[in-house]
């Protein structure tokens, strides 16, 4: 996977460190130029024991002021998919695979901007460390950067969505879309786009029950 030429802020913790020290490095990360504008970084959350990791792409503006990943509109919908699915949030360890909140001020409103490759490359070692404290059993890719960060490479969602990816190291990611795609596709369409998102969701079910 990318990674930056410098010495990374997640290298200056030990390789054991645990999960509230890798969320107290990323808040102190300035790796790359996002983490200044925001205001906290919002670092993964859920059990170390979950079978099933979902990754986001990175905050949005509620969560950048809450502190915690997936509790805006997105998230809301993404909480309505797993109470289809029967997944317990606290099941589950969701994070993203940006940990600060990119945007650009339009008058007083804050409004997401994607993060660049070299930004998300440059956040890798947190979704990486993450891993490799979590060793879910797969990982479910919400929207095309968290593939791309999984993957090392650009994955077509719209072509993969529903499918099974598998990395190098043998962990499998399946993709679909961002919750937050559902939302900005035309209201009377969204009833449809929500079944056809269970759909690809399913596949994480039945991958991942004991
Ligand atoms: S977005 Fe990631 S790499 Fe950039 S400053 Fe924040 S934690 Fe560091």
């Amino acid at each position: 996977m990318p990674r930056t030429a410098h010495t990374c802020e997640s290298d200056r913790l030990p390789p054991d460190a645990d999960m509230d020290q890798l969320r107290e490095g990323a808040q102190r990360c300035r790796d790359c130029p996002i983490g200044k504008n925001a205001t906290q970084a919002v670092f993964g959350e859920g059990p170390t024991t979950a079978r099933l990791m979902l990754v986001g792409e990175q905050p949005g503006d509620r969560e950048d002021l809450a502190g915690h990943p997936f509790v805006g509109p997105a998230g809301h919908l993404l909480d309505e998919a797993m109470q289809a699915l029967d997944w317990p949030r606290d099941s589950l360890y969701l994070t993203n695979a940006v940990k600060h909140f990119k945007f650009e001020l339009r008058g007083k409103r804050r409004l997401h901007k994607s993060p660049a490759q070299q930004e998300i490359d440059a956040c890798l070692q947190w979704l990486d460390r993450e891993l490799e404290l979590v060793r879910p059993k797969a990982i479910v890719a919400l929207g095309a950067t968290a593939a791309r960060a999984l993957m090392g490479r650009p994955v077509g969602v719209m072509r993969e969505r529903g499918n099974w990816i598998v990395r190098d190291d043998g962990l499998r990611v399946l993709v679909t879309l961002h919750p937050s795609a559902l939302l900005r596709g035309p209201p009377r369409e969204r009833a449809a786009a929500f079944e056809k998102w269970l759909e690809d969701l399913r596949h994480a079910s039945r991958y991942v029950r004991p």
